[in-house]
């Protein structure tokens, strides 16, 4: 994901670099759908009263793929990396990094690492589930 001119995408960065992952809420009655990135809209039910919340950075590996060749040569070192969509506990799917060992159905815990010149959430075996 790149620096964007979207608010709500610069304000989930922000919290990413407070080592935070933030989400939206929906607060429509009979809605409270969770959704990411946090938006302005529900996908939902298209209401437009959402509220910015915290995940507790847990959750599942839905799957995983491993970079062999990075995007640039400034990320090579970190090669090969991990990539995964993760099922957090909140209900919402994300890619993140994550250890390139991970098996599918495993249980999470986020970290925050520098990946090139910004810091990223990475997903780790969880060691207390
Ligand atoms: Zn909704």
């Amino acid at each position: 994901m790149s620096v964007s001119a979207d608010p709500h995408a610069r304000a989930f960065w922000q919290q990413v670099q407070e080592g935070r992952i933030a989400y939206s809420r929906c607060c429509a009655d009979h809605c409270g759908a969770p959704q990411f990135p946090p938006k302005a809209r529900c996908d939902v039910c298209d209401g437009d009263r959402l509220e910015m919340r915290l995940a507790a950075g847990t959750g599942t590996i839905f799957s995983i793929t491993v970079v062999h060749r990075p995007p640039s040569d400034a990320l090579r070192k970190h090669a090969p990396y991990g990539i995964a969509l993760v099922d957090l506990d909140e209900g919402f799917r994300m890619m993140a990094h994550a250890d390139s060992d991970l098996a599918i159905g495993a249980r999470v815990r986020v970290g925050f690492v520098l990946f090139g010149d910004r810091v990223v959430p990475r997903f780790v075996v969880d060691q207390n589930p």
